[in-house]
């Protein structure tokens, strides 16, 4: 039996529908239709592999056809080899300039976030991140300023101008946080959360997908393969580091994983140096390296006295340093025969 995916766009009917269903009945083969967003998935099955596939394709409003017994369908390599660029708020992942993502770990307060942000858009990173829903190890530790911080962020945002990420941990967040961030942060620990997951697809919001600190290529792709199945189109992957016997640095930065997944996805991967060594100065030249080996960009913590941070000081670069680190970096990205994806420029305030 010949099963494929099939997605459609938002402008297919009741009719169209109809037509196709006959069609494939007309192959002695079933469709199972579910939403997939404002779109629909298709799951269909026939004996003859060739006929199915046509079938789908014949449709106007068929946008993607793929095999469906594939590991991770939708996420994996399109046939052609093609790249997919996703863009957030006018900052492209995947079009041949890496992107710069920095900020603070954790809005300690409002003083702190905005220095911040101001800082490394001076330095010339392209999005902000922040966390204000912060998972940390102890129930004790400071988890973040929460809804308050959301409330702020949409200030900052318009004052400074960037885009930003930041993370969302729980079902019950998801419109709070989609509502101001520009793209959404699924973090280590919550790669697996299959609920989140299928709620961040159908909101329809770009997600930044982090590899689980002990999550394999395969399940991280499938992790994306939910997002894309329950609506989601714009998904940027993120090595972040794993854990393994070593533990000099607070994690394993997987560089491997950065061409294993450009042949095994179509979605750009950025690399997180930061919670990748847990030490500040290991971030620059794991930064170098990432590139060098085809990151879409980077994701770095700054923090104006990391010394004193609330969470993940150790590994945050000061103002200085991060300025230092992007000079570096555009010097690696001309060097490569491109240059950092610049800030987008956007509009003061947003409706
Ligand atoms: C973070 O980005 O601050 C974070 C908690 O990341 P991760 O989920 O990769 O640990
Ligand atoms: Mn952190």
């Amino acid at each position: 039996m010949a099963k494929y995916l099939a997605l459609t766009n938002d402008r297919v009917t009741e009719e169209h529908l109809h037509d196709l269903i006959t069609s494939i009945g007309g192959l002695g083969g079933d469709v199972e239709v579910r939403q997939s967003g404002a779109r629909l998935l298709l799951i269909a099955e026939a004996l003859a592999a060739e006929g199915l596939e046509a079938a789908l394709t014949a449709c106007e409003h068929v946008r993607t056809v793929v095999d469906a017994d594939l590991p991770h369908p939708l996420a994996g390599p399109v046939a052609d080899g093609g790249r997919t660029v996703v863009r957030v708020a006018g900052v492209a992942f995947g079009a041949g300039r890496p992107v710069l993502i920095a900020g603070p770990c954790s809005a300690e307060n409002p003083q702190v976030l905005l220095e911040t942000a101001k800082s490394v858009r001076d330095a010339g990173a392209a999005m902000l991140r922040v966390g204000m829903f912060k998972p940390r190890t102890s129930p004790y530790s400071f988890h973040g300023l929460g809804r308050e911080g959301i409330a702020l962020l949409s200030g900052v945002r318009d004052e400074i101008g960037l885009p930003v990420v930041t993370e969302v941990m729980s079902v019950r967040d998801i419109d709070l946080v989609a509502g101001v961030a520009d793209m959404v942060q699924v973090g280590a620990r919550n790669m697996q959360n299959y609920s989140l997951l299928v709620e961040l697809g159908r909101a329809g919001v770009p997600v930044l997908l982090k590899r689980g600190l002990a999550a394999t290529v395969s399940e991280w792709l499938n992790a994306a393969e939910y997002l894309l199945a329950n609506g989601a189109s714009d998904v940027v992957l993120c090595e972040r580091g794993i854990r393994t016997f070593d533990r000099t640095t607070r994690f394993t930065l997987d560089l491997n994983a950065v061409p294993v997944v450009k042949e095994r996805s179509h979605l750009p991967v950025i690399v997180d140096p930061s919670h990748g060594t847990g030490v500040a100065r290991y971030v620059g030249p794991m930064s170098a390296a990432a590139l060098a080996a085809g990151s879409d960009g980077l994701i770095i913590e700054v923090h104006p006295d990391p010394a004193v941070a609330l969470s993940d000081g150790d590994q945050s670069l000061d103002f200085d340093e991060f300025a230092a680190l992007a000079t570096r970096l555009r010097r690696i990205c001309s060097a490569l025969g491109t240059g950092l994806e610049p800030a987008p420029g956007l509009a003061p305030a947003r409706p």
